[in-house]
């Protein structure tokens, strides 16, 4: 069974961006990690053609740092369902 994306957002500038990067690898590294995996956010928005076809059809769960909702709107563009 293909794994679960978990994409946070690239927060840099917000703590809560921060907080969504840790929470990303605490869950892929510790509390799923044979159920999940992550991958950058900023390698998905390059356009590669081998992420992109990494990416079809996987499920995918976004943590955005804020309101702004980053990381959601960017896999919504990129087609993916989350
Ligand atoms: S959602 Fe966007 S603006 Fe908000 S913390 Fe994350 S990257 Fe920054």
């Amino acid at each position: 069974m293909s794994k679960v994306v978990v994409i946070p957002c690239s927060g840099m500038g917000k703590v809560y961006g921060l907080i969504a990067r840790e929470a990303a690898l605490k869950v892929v590294r510790e509390l799923k990690k044979d159920e999940a995996e992550t991958k950058c956010l900023a390698y998905l928005v390059t356009g590669d053609e081998e992420i992109k076809n990494y990416m079809q059809g996987k499920k995918c769960i976004t943590i955005d740092g804020c309101p702004k909702m980053c990381a959601a709107k960017m896999l919504r563009k990129l087609g993916q369902k989350l």
